[in-house]
């Protein structure tokens, strides 16, 4: 596939997976038809970018479906200038779409290996990542507190460092529940210890495996 197939593809894609499922907020969608998404798989499986599903990149991990990083997204609800903390850095493709909806972006992944690849897809749109390896169930307490959070990577309940992070008035979206099959859940910050949460639909993401989370 050349540059305009795949600029094509990205198209269809937005208005038929994104736009089409009930995505609304415009500048989600400007985000999706700005950012490649073949530039955050492995060369083989370029061709299979705009695809309706999850892919593979490594390590056991996938780049989620395009139209759940969308949903995300949209519900995390940013505005440009947010300190935003992502939990699983993955490909870096969902890090690609915050950072071009102008938000000030921390990301935190597991594994070595996907945070070198992910560092230099995003430097291809321009961005520097600023990444940590770590485990991210702790959250990145030196640059808390944030104004949303955002993990991509199912975990049983929200970790307390990241509830701590999270500034009241502020919002984590995050896949909760059993290790097989989650819910995706908004979790308001009203107070210090006072959070409201609200299921939007079911989901299948990789495990977070940490401190705080599943054990590997
Ligand atoms: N946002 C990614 C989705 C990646 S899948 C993307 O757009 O591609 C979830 C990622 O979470 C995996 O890369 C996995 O290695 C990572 N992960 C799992 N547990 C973690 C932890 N405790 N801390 C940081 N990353 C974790």
């Amino acid at each position: 596939m050349n540059n305009e197939c795949f600029e094509a593809a990205r198209k269809e894609m937005v208005a038929i997976q994104l736009a089409g499922r009930g995505v609304k907020d415009k500048k989600v969608l400007v985000a999706f038809r700005k950012v490649p998404r073949e530039f955050f798989l492995p060369e083989g499986l370029m061709r299979l970018a705009y695809q309706d599903r999850p892919i593979s990149i490594g390590q056991g991990q996938t780049i989620s479906q395009p139209y759940i990083v969308a949903l995300m997204t949209e519900l995390l609800g940013v505005e440009a200038g947010d300190k935003v903390l992502e939990i699983g850095t993955g490909s870096g493709y969902q890090s690609a779409i915050l950072l071009s909806l102008g938000v000030e972006l921390f990301t935190v992944e597991r594994h070595l290996s996907l945070v070198e690849k992910a560092r230099e897809s995003v430097s291809r749109l321009g961005y520097d990542l600023r990444v940590k390896v770590s485990d991210g169930t702790l959250g990145w307490g030196e640059f808390s507190p944030y104004d949303k959070i955002i993990i991509t990577a199912a975990s049983p309940a929200v970790p307390e460092s990241i509830k701590k992070q999270v500034k009241t008035g502020g919002r984590i979206v995050a896949p909760l529940g059993p290790r097989d099959n989650q819910q995706l859940t908004v979790i308001d910050k009203l107070g210090k210890n006072e959070f409201k949460s609200r299921v939007v639909c079911g989901c299948v993401f990789v495990p977070l495996i940490g401190k705080e989370g599943w054990d590997g």
